[in-house]
């Protein structure tokens, strides 16, 4: 179900302005806020799904689709020499947005492991 308030269900329907970089009938992936590297880009479901641990076996599909489309992004971007991609589950985790999203980080040194 699409949440009303969730910010990246405004992005996914205008609501919000992105900068795009991706979107098919499924996904959607857009620049973060706030980068935390020369590329730091959000891949998100176009369904609401709150977080990893919201997830169920019948977004799968969708949650595999998030990670493909954030490895070929890497490509065209020319980062395949080290990359990350992240999900943040739970406010201890930092997650601050629940609505699921990767992010793909990358274009300098990535430390191991994070903080
Ligand atoms: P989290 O902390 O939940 O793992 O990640 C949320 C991410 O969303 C953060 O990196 C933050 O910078 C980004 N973010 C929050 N609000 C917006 C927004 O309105 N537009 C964009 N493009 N990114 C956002
Ligand atoms: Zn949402």
């Amino acid at each position: 179900m699409p949440s009303p308030d969730c910010i990246f269900c405004k992005i996914v329907r205008g609501e919000i302005p992105s900068k795009k970089v991706y979107e098919d009938e499924h996904i959607l992936a857009f620049e973060d806020l706030n980068p935390q590297g020369p590329t730091h880009v959000l891949v998100i479901p176009k369904k609401h799904i709150a977080g990893l641990k919201e997830a169920s076996l019948d977004d799968a599909e969708v949650v595999g689709r998030c990670h493909l489309a954030a490895a070929q992004i890497a490509r065209d971007r020319n980062i395949e020499n080290g990359y990350r991609t992240v999900l943040n589950v739970g406010p201890q985790a930092g997650q601050s947005v629940f609505h699921l999203h990767v992010h793909l980080i990358g274009g300098r040194q990535l430390s191991w492991p994070p903080g």
